[in-house]
């Protein structure tokens, strides 16, 4: 049986005094939270967050790393920072960055890569465009940017957890169905399993305009084992319904 896995993505969204509020409220709602509950911060906020949530069961994460290990790379943060800082995770892959910053399914997958040999989780983020979509691309569109990660790490697929996020319900509002999202996550998972069984039994969150009012269908589908949530992970109230969905 998988874990389910709720986290939040804030995005570049927060300041030092709203944060504090906002994950005393959640440290406190979810201290009996049945799924695992992780939150991703911008960089500079990963002291505090390590500060904040120390002995709690909120675990956190940043939300992209540098490919490369040090050096000449103005602007970019390392792995070994990240987990300096006592991050369990890390996003890779979320289209914002796709999309903003040109990154490649190669891109993504080195750096799902080098957040495993740093010892951190990388929630991989893979999803299809409108347009991709309409054009009736999206599986493949999904098994590109997968087969990109698990080609690179092989057995250690069973160490990443997987996110589909379809960009056009990314802040949109519009949520995939439940049975639009459980029939790619199927597909999703078929291709994991047949890497083995624990990759088999890599948790896949599904993400994109998740709310409390959306979550119990979409968490109760056979292949959705919780959701990275964007927006809503921003009010407390709205993150705790969600966690209580699960
Ligand atoms: P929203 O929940 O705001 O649609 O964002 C989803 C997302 O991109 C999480 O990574």
């Amino acid at each position: 049986m998988r874990q389910q896995f709720v986290a939040g993505n804030w995005k570049m969204n927060g300041s030092l005094a709203g944060n504090a509020a906002l994950l005393a409220e959640v440290m406190a709602g979810a201290a009996q939270a049945r799924c695992e509950v992780a939150v991703c911060v911008p960089f500079p906020y990963l002291a505090q967050a390590q500060q904040l949530l120390q002995g709690s069961k909120i675990a956190f994460g940043a939300q992209d790393c540098s490919v490369h290990l040090s050096g000449a790379h103005t602007g970019e943060v390392a792995v070994g920072m990240l987990q300096e800082f006592g991050c369990r995770y890390v996003i890779v892959g979320h289209s914002e960055r796709r999309a903003d910053h040109h990154e490649s399914d190669e891109q993504v997958a080195e750096k799902a890569q080098r957040v495993i040999e740093a010892g951190m989780t990388p929630i991989v983020c893979v999803g299809e465009t409108l347009e991709e979509r309409e054009s009736g691309q999206t599986d493949a569109v999904v098994l590109r940017q997968l087969r990109a990660v698990t080609q690179r790490l092989g057995e250690q697929t069973s160490r990443i957890v997987l996110a589909y996020e379809p960009v056009w319900a990314i802040g949109t509002g519009r949520t995939a169905t439940p049975e639009q999202a459980q029939a790619v996550h199927a597909v999703l998972r078929d291709h994991l399993k047949t890497l083995g069984e624990a990759a088999g039994g890599v948790q896949i969150l599904y993400g994109g305009s998740v709310k409390p009012d959306n979550a119990q269908v979409l968490f109760a589908q056979k292949d959705i084992d919780g959701g990275l949530i964007g927006g809503a992970s921003l009010k407390a109230a709205d993150f705790l319904a969600i966690i209580a969905a699960t």
